[in-house]
């Protein structure tokens, strides 16, 4: 892992990559500052949610449904209950649909795009600890409470119910 990550590193340094940056205009453009930013070395460890990659769906959109076949998997990667998650994305998608072992079924068609969204946000509300950014949390329930509890710092959170 150490490794590939690296080598993704050295990247944005070859002249290919270089040719390709937008040098035309005499301000510099957001994307290209953005760049930069990114091109600098230690820009990566200042953020350690950066190194936190969220896991992509599988999905398939047919008639008035779509299908989210790894929903399993994705629940696993971040290690949080499937129905907690399969409960999250049907409010955040204002649907009902089905829950299978692997998979999940909601009704209407989403697009990778708005998946990804809700995706991103059940795991800035659920899963990346709010101190430390690290995404090695786990959910407890105090009475009529849920916290986030953080494996990594050790913070506790009060998250809302979902
Ligand atoms: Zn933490």
């Amino acid at each position: 892992m150490d490794v590939g990550s690296k080598n993704n590193a050295f990247l944005p340094l070859t002249a290919a990559t270089v040719q390709e940056m937008p040098l035309s205009s005499s301000q510099p453009s957001a994307e290209y500052l953005k760049w930069l930013d990114r091109a600098k070395p230690g820009a990566v460890q200042a953020k350690s949610s950066d190194r936190f990659e969220i896991p992509e769906f599988r999905s398939s959109a047919m008639k008035m449904k779509t299908n989210l076949m790894n929903f399993r998997e994705v629940s696993q990667a971040l290690n949080r209950d499937m129905r907690h998650m399969y409960k999250y994305f049907m409010k955040a998608l204002a649907t009902s649909g089905s829950i299978h072992e692997d998979y999940v079924v909601l009704k209407g068609k989403f697009s990778r795009a708005q998946l990804s969204e809700v995706l991103k946000n059940y795991v800035e509300q659920y899963v990346v600890c709010p101190v430390c950014r690290r995404p090695d949390t786990v959910i407890m329930k105090e009475g009529e409470f849920y916290f986030l509890i953080c494996d990594a710092c050790g913070a506790r959170s009060p998250v809302k119910r979902v």
